[in-house]
């Protein structure tokens, strides 16, 4: 998989084994800080600085994953030219309906009952926008994730337009509740990354 994403043009990095996060710094890099784009390590095969160490290196990629062939695979956003909406499904008590989609009044006559995850405030969204919703969108590659979420995968149209990662939870930059924007900033995890909870599963594959 990391060949495969690397081979995409999309810059990868491993993921600590069983997990969705990526391996902590070595003890120089725990230590001493500086400028991640500058460490050295990424280069000399320790993948510190998780998404900064992201590479599309066959060199590189055949280093790590051979060293630690159970580790998963991340997949730097940003340098991928890649925005991938991560919709959660968290049983969580819904907030306010104007914190639903920041930004986006919702009328008192929209019913809300039932409204539980990030699946229909996308779906709200969606609608609100007349567009498809990405939950449902079968033209690009969406991952089931071990806790019922999903990944939907988009390539820039424009790259010069550099979008920022976000999280459902925050009040000012979100795109909705329960959804989180991985881009510039972020990393997302590829499909078939296998972790305690689960894998993440490529759909209609
Ligand atoms: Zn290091
Ligand atoms: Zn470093």
């Amino acid at each position: 998989m990391a060949r495969w994403c690397a081979g995409n043009g999309w810059p990868v990095h491993p993921l600590a084994p069983g997990r969705k996060t990526p391996p902590g710094n070595c003890p120089d890099c725990k230590t001493q800080h500086h400028d991640p784009r500058t460490c050295p390590c990424p280069g000399a095969g320790r993948p510190c600085h998780g998404f900064h160490a992201g590479t599309t290196d066959p060199r590189n990629i055949n280093n790590w994953w051979t060293a630690s062939p159970n580790s998963g695979v991340g997949v730097a956003c940003g340098p991928a030219n890649l925005i991938v909406i991560d919709i959660d499904a968290h049983s969580t008590p819904a907030p306010d309906r104007n914190r639903l989609l920041p930004g986006i009044p919702i009328h008192d006559s929209v019913d809300l009952n039932g409204l539980a995850s990030g699946f229909d405030t996308m779906a709200l969204l969606a609608a609100y926008r007349q567009q498809v919703d990405p939950a449902q969108d079968t033209t690009t590659l969406r991952v089931r994730t071990p806790s019922g979420g999903l990944h939907v995968w988009y390539r820039l149209p424009t790259p010069k337009i550099r979008y920022r990662s976000s999280a459902g939870s925050s009040p000012k930059v979100a795109l909705a509740w329960q959804v989180d924007v991985r881009a510039e900033g972020g990393y997302i995890v590829a499909p078939t990354t296998r972790t305690r909870q689960g894998t993440y599963e490529p759909l209609g594959t």
